[in-house]
């Protein structure tokens, strides 16, 4: 089932393979609209499936997505130890200075780990305030190419609901929130219990691998290989 999704894609966005060519040629005329081509009776029973199973990604692929907060997080592109940060970030339940504070657990200093600003680490200042997130947000903005506001989690996935992107645009920007998300907290983390600091170009490089690999993983990755990849940003605006 997963193969065929892959060559419904292809059929939709690379006209140029030699596979895809010959199924527009035989099957379609070359200019018709995938979506709307209904096959003829005598049809081989494949090119019928295929053309059922269109009929399922049609919404995904085409419409714009109308998602819930809650179901932004739980996108079947996200790993599920990012998905697990975000949702407790999303909930305000991170364990941050400012909460631990607020129920009675001592902490050396309340203040932000990854900055010099001297603020008080809460989930604004970690996540949308602090100079070190800031710059990792910045880079990975300008790779994705897209401008979004630099905001606290829940918010910054209530921006991404109400755009007017297609589903498979917000499922990637929500894996790219995932993984910042994720690695600022283990930077947070790891400077707190093992003294090391994290480098922000550190963190883009692996908020890159990590979104290129769940594209590759999924339905997606026929469609954006090679160097595209690159700039799969570029490429879902
Ligand atoms: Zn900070």
């Amino acid at each position: 089932m997963a193969s065929v999704g892959k060559l419904v894609l292809m059929l939709v966005t690379n006209k140029e393979m030699l596979c895809v060519k010959w199924i527009h040629e035989v099957y379609m005329k070359e200019d018709a609209d995938f979506w709307v081509y209904t096959p003829s009776n005598d049809c081989s029973w494949s090119w019928k499936n295929m053309n059922k199973i269109k009929l399922g990604m049609e919404q995904w692929y085409n419409d714009d997505a109308v998602f819930e907060v809650h179901e932004l997080v739980w996108s079947r592109l996200l790993l599920p130890k990012h998905r697990s940060i975000l949702w407790l970030a999303t909930q305000r339940k991170l364990l941050t200075k400012e909460r631990m504070v607020g129920i009675g657990i001592t902490c050396d200093t309340a203040e932000c780990v990854l900055c010099d600003q001297e603020e008080m680490e809460d989930l604004n200042h970690l996540f949308a305030e602090c100079d070190w997130v800031r710059d990792v947000w910045r880079e990975v903005m300008q790779w994705l190419g897209i401008q979004a506001p630099h905001l606290e989690p829940r918010l910054v996935l209530e921006f991404i609901k109400k755009k007017h992107w297609c589903k498979m645009k917000k499922e990637v920007v929500v894996v790219v929130h995932g993984a910042l998300i994720y690695f600022t907290w283990q930077a947070r983390n790891w400077k707190i219990f093992k003294d090391n600091i994290v480098d922000t170009s550190f963190v883009v490089q692996q908020i890159e691998v990590v979104v290129k690999e769940r594209i590759d993983s999924s339905s997606l990755g026929l469609v954006y290989s090679g160097s595209t990849r690159r700039r799969i940003g570029m490429e879902l605006i």
